[in-house]
């Protein structure tokens, strides 16, 4: 049954960024952000990603979707693999959801404009008024009235600007979300209320998530398992609920003394 099949799974993955080299007299080097990595997200959990500032989660995202090329390892997505992938179908299934929403929007384009492009371009709608309908339909599911399809994105507080970010990604039908540090840019209060946003998203749509964060109280509540990166190496893998066990491996202990 398709349910069998992994939601993603990247086997033995490294990721070196090569820098430097421009101009005379300087070396190029790589940076090694992930360090044969293996680990499987199954369909319909909640996986939390955690590990300090520059231990290469969001190089994990990225490479995870096709956003950027892997040095060596394989990635499978619903059991099949990146490379032989349809390129337009899994930047579909496969969304995401960074820190800051305003980055990723356009400023020029009201929000229902720009929930509707990509379900034309990626082929979710077969014309521009269903395109319009559908991104109405995903601003509902996301709290905001049709009346906020018109608006720009520099008229919304930093919470409706998630809640547009999330709209945008849902609205394309995807199978898997990687949150990035969704709600780190918020104020505590709306970081709830957009949790509460998503864990309703998921249960409504079926969606899988990665969850990238560094509050680890939110992480051991929302995810069922959870991974420690620590300098592009998979520390460990276990059930979010055993994160603050004495067992934990010491890498994960140091990341939670420093956090806590
Ligand atoms: P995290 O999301 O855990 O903070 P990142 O994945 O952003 O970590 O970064 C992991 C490592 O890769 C860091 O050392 C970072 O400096 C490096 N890195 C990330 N993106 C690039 C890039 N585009 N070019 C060069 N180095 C990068
Ligand atoms: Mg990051």
């Amino acid at each position: 049954t398709p349910g069998d099949k992994p939601m993603l799974e990247l086997r033995n993955v490294t990721k070196d960024f090569v820098t430097g080299g421009f101009g005379t007299g300087r070396h190029r080097y790589a940076v090694r952000a992930l360090d044969d990595v293996s680990l499987t997200v199954h369909r319909g959990e909640i996986f939390g990603l955690i590990g300090e500032s520059g231990s290469g989660k969001s190089t994990l995202a990225r490479l995870a979707g096709g956003l950027i090329p892997r040095t060596s390892g394989t990635v499978a997505f619903d059991g099949t693999d990146l490379d032989r992938s349809d390129g337009r179908e899994l930047r579909r299934r496969f969304q995401y959801v960074f820190q800051d929403a305003a980055t990723a929007l356009n400023p020029r384009l009201t929000v229902g404009e720009q929930i509707a492009r990509p379900l034309r371009r990626l082929g979710k709608a077969a014309n521009r008024k269903q395109a319009i309908e559908q991104a109405h339909r995903a601003l509902e599911l996301v709290g905001l009235n049709a009346g906020y399809a018109g608006r720009y994105p520099r008229e919304f507080s930093g919470g409706q600007r998630q809640r547009v970010g999330i709209a945008r990604a849902i609205a394309l039908e995807p199978d898997l979300l990687i949150l990035d540090e969704p709600t780190s840019a918020l104020d505590v209060s709306t970081q709830a209320t957009i949790f509460d946003l998503l864990l309703d998203l998921k249960a409504k749509l079926g969606l899988t998530y990665v969850l990238i964060g560094h509050n680890l109280a939110i992480i051991e509540s929302l995810c069922d398992r959870v991974g420690v990166l620590r300098e592009g190496s998979l520390v460990e893998t276990f059930a979010a609920g055993e994160l603050f066990s004495p067992e934990r491996h010491p890498d994960t202990r140091a990341l939670l003394d420093a956090v806590l």
